[in-house]
C-alpha cells in the first residue's frame, strides 16, 4: 500500500504506520524519525534541523524535500509505503506530488486521522521517547510504560521526554499545524484521495483503512 498519513502531532500516525508495515510489508517513512537521527548525528542537516525542532517549528520545505527526494528513490519500499509526518505544508505536497508523477509512484490514499485536542495533548505530554537514535521506541507513562522506569525495554538505553514535548512545545505544533498543516485536509479532498477516520483507537483505524483498501 502507498498511503499518506495525515493527523496532528500525537494523533497517532506513527502507531498506525507501525501496525500497517505488518500487513503488507510497506515501509514507514517518518520525517521526524529521519531528522532525529540526523540530530543525534549531529549532522550538517541535524545541526540545521535542530533549532527548529526544538521550538516545535517545522524545518523549511527545502531541507525535507530534499530527504525525501532521496528517500523515494531507494529500493526498500517496492511493496509500499506510509508517508507518517509528510508532507506537512501544501509547498510539500505540490513537490510530493510532482516527485511521485516523475518516479512514477500512484499513491493508495491519504488517511486523516481525526482525534480531539484534548486527547493529543495528555498523549504528548505523557509520552516518553527511547533515546537511542536507532531504537526511538515510544512509551506512555500512563498508558504503556517501559518495566524499568527510564528504560528502554527493546535497548536498555534511557527513555526521555522529547524537547518538543514540553507543554509549550506541544501547543505551538498544534498551533503550527493548524495553520500550516490542516490545509492539507482540503487539498487531498479536491484531489480525491482523502478518508478521514475519528477514532482514537489504531485498531479502528487500521481495520477502516483496510477495509477502504478491500485488503
Ligand atoms: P514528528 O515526529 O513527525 O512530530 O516531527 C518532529 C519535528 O520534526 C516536527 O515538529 C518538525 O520540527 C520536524 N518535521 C518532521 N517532519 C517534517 C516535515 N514534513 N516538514 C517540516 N518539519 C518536519
Amino acid at each position: 500500500m502507498k498511503l499518506i498519513l495525515l493527523g496532528a502531532p500525537g494523533a497517532g500516525k506513527g502507531t498506525v504506520a507501525k501496525r500497517l508495515t505488518q500487513i503488507d510489508g510497506s515501509v514507514q517513512i517518518s520525517t521526524g524519525d529521519i531528522l532525529r537521527g540526523e540530530v543525534n548525528a549531529q549532522s550538517e542537516l541535524g545541526k540545521k534541523a535542530e533549532e527548529y525542532m526544538k521550538k516545535g517549528d517545522l524545518v523549511p520545505d527545502e531541507l525535507i524535500m530534499g530527504i525525501m527526494e532521496k528517500r523515494l528513490q531507494e529500493p526498500d519500499y517496492q511493496k509500499g509505503f506510509l508517508l507518517d509526518g509528510f508532507p506537512r505544508t501544501i509547498p510539500q505536497a505540490d513537490a510530493l506530488k510532482k516527485l511521485m508523477e516523475k518516479l512514477n509512484i500512484k499513491l493508495d490514499m491519504v488517511v486523516n486521522i481525526d482525534v480531539p485536542r484534548d486527547v493529543i495533548i495528555d498523549r504528548l505530554s505523557t509520552r516518553r521517547t527511547c533515546s537511542n537514535p536507532q531504537c526511538q521506541a515510544i512509551y506512555n507513562i500512563k498508558s504503556m510504560p517501559t518495566k524499568v522506569e527510564g528504560i528502554c525495554d527493546k535497548c536498555g538505553s534511557p527513555v526521555i521526554q522529547r524537547a518538543d514535548e514540553t507543554a509549550e512545545a506541544i501547543a505551538h505544533r498544534l498551533d503550527t499545524y493548524n495553520q500550516k498543516t490542516a490545509p492539507l485536509i482540503g487539498f487531498y479532498e479536491k484531489e480525491g484521495m482523502l478518508k478521514t477516520f475519528t477514532a482514537t483507537s489504531s485498531d479502528e483505524i487500521v481495520a477502516g483503512v483496510k477495509q477502504a483498501l478491500g485488503i
